[in-house]
């Protein structure tokens, strides 16, 4: 399967991680849309939440995120984002979750 989310969490592409474990790998985002913006993602391929059926690894997933918030001192509060499907502004069919803080968020999102 041509996935770029699975390249880069089989190490096939090379990036830095910012946390890994046996389940999920955290990687900073490309195109950073905040001073802190890490994407976490499982090692297994799912395509977004609409295909995910495995709720520990969704639990570990959240909770990665949460764990990735605190290294990259988020003490002040983030966002978590879950983008899933074409009107939901899904562009990578792999499910990540954007960590997103070091500044204010706004609200309503685009
Ligand atoms: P989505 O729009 O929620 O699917 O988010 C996909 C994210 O992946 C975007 O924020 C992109 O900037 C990011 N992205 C795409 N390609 C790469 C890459 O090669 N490395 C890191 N982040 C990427």
């Amino acid at each position: 399967m041509d996935c770029l989310f699975c390249k880069i969490a089989s190490g096939t592409i090379p990036v830095k991680p910012l946390y890994e474990d046996e389940t999920v790998f955290a990687f900073a985002d490309i195109h950073p849309q905040a001073p802190v913006h890490v994407l976490v993602i499982p090692k297994v391929h799912v395509q977004s939440m609409a295909q995910a059926g495995d709720e520990a690894m969704l639990g570990h997933l959240m909770a990665s995120a949460a764990r990735v918030a605190r290294e990259q001192g988020l003490e002040n509060g983030y966002r978590l984002v879950l983008n899933t499907g074409d009107d939901g502004g899904q562009t990578v069919n792999h499910l990540h979750v954007h960590v997103l803080g070091g500044r204010h968020m706004t609200w309503p999102p685009g």
